[in-house]
């Protein structure tokens, strides 16, 4: 017998607008438990269990990870960076405060690895509710933590980052500046010869004239830039989610040949990157490269 659909609205967590076409689309997450609700001096800060995803973080009403789906992105903003690079040592992720992104980061022999977050709450909050993102990176030696606006600190460092990773909010309040041209003009003085750099560059559908626009601003930038995707099903895109990479070297060099040697040698214990998705997720079907154009 067909059961009733009873909607009750505190049941339900809908997401704040973010921008693009998701200000036509509304879905929600049937919840379970609320777990936090707090406010920093930058946003709002909620966790929730919830049925369909496990736990969430959510700021200012968008949902940033759930327990879900957290490794899809953080796997495919951090991996195909640190595999174009030769040999990375130094890498800086500006926001990030979960932990995921610095916990990826840390399965590669690198040397040292800044986190920089403006909002010490974020990375509390994910440390005592959160600690299957991090597991435990915060502690590691390699890894150094600031709490900064990533616009400042990045003017600090010159040629000084093999990897720069951005793992921001989207480009609302804090983290506007961070998909600016004068942020990505700062980008390629600190990092060294052939660095690479990434950021999480929002839905192909939903946010297509976000995405074409950060492409076009790097293109600007740097001589090589690459889109991989991926879908992460807790971010209420109807289509994947894009990873934009810029680079000075030549990142259309490498072979399956060259990732597979190295992905042989690191050993590296991954649910979702390979050699194979690392050129699968950078296939793009012909229209949405006429779109980028
Ligand atoms: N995966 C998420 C997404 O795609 O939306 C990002 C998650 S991560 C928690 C986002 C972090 O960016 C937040 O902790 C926020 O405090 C940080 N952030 C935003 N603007 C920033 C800035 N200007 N400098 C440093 N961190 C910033």
């Amino acid at each position: 017998m067909k059961k009733n659909f009873v909607f009750k609205k505190n049941q339900w967590f809908f997401e704040e607008i973010v921008p693009g076409i998701l200000e036509t689309v509304k879905t929600g997450v049937k919840i379970k438990k609320k777990i936090f609700f707090g406010k920093s001096p930058y946003q709002k800060i909620e966790v929730m269990d919830t049925f369909g995803f496990g736990r969430i973080l959510i700021l200012d009403g968008i949902i940033q990870l759930s327990q879900a789906d957290e490794f899809i992105y953080h796997e495919m903003l951090t991996h195909p960076a640190l595999f174009y690079h030769p040999r990375p040592q130094k890498v800086l992720i500006i926001g990030g405060g979960d932990g995921g992104v610095l916990r990826e980061v840390l399965k590669h022999p690198i040397k040292e690895v800044c986190l920089v977050d403006i909002d010490k709450k974020v990375i509390e909050v994910s440390q005592k509710y959160l600690p299957f993102v991090s597991k435990e990176a915060f502690k590691d030696k390699r890894a150094k933590i600031f709490i900064e606006d990533g616009l400042k600190f990045i003017k600090r460092y010159k040629n000084f980052f093999d990897i720069i990773i951005i793992d921001s909010t989207d480009p609302l309040g804090p983290s506007l500046g961070l998909f600016s041209k004068n942020f990505y003009r700062d980008v390629p003085k600190t990092l060294t010869k052939n660095g690479i750099f990434s950021i999480q560059s929002g839905c192909f559908f939903e946010q297509f004239s976000h995405l074409r626009n950060i492409y076009k601003k790097l293109k600007k930038i740097f001589p090589f830039v690459e889109i991989h995707k991926a879908c992460v099903p807790c971010y209420q895109c109807s289509t994947e989610y894009s990873f934009t990479i810029g680079s000075e070297f030549n990142l259309g060099k490498l072979t399956l040949r060259d990732i597979e040697k190295k992905f042989k040698k690191l050993k590296l214990n991954l649910k979702y990157y390979s050699p194979e998705i690392h050129f699968t997720s950078a296939a793009l079907p012909k229209y949405l490269k006429e779109k980028l154009k």
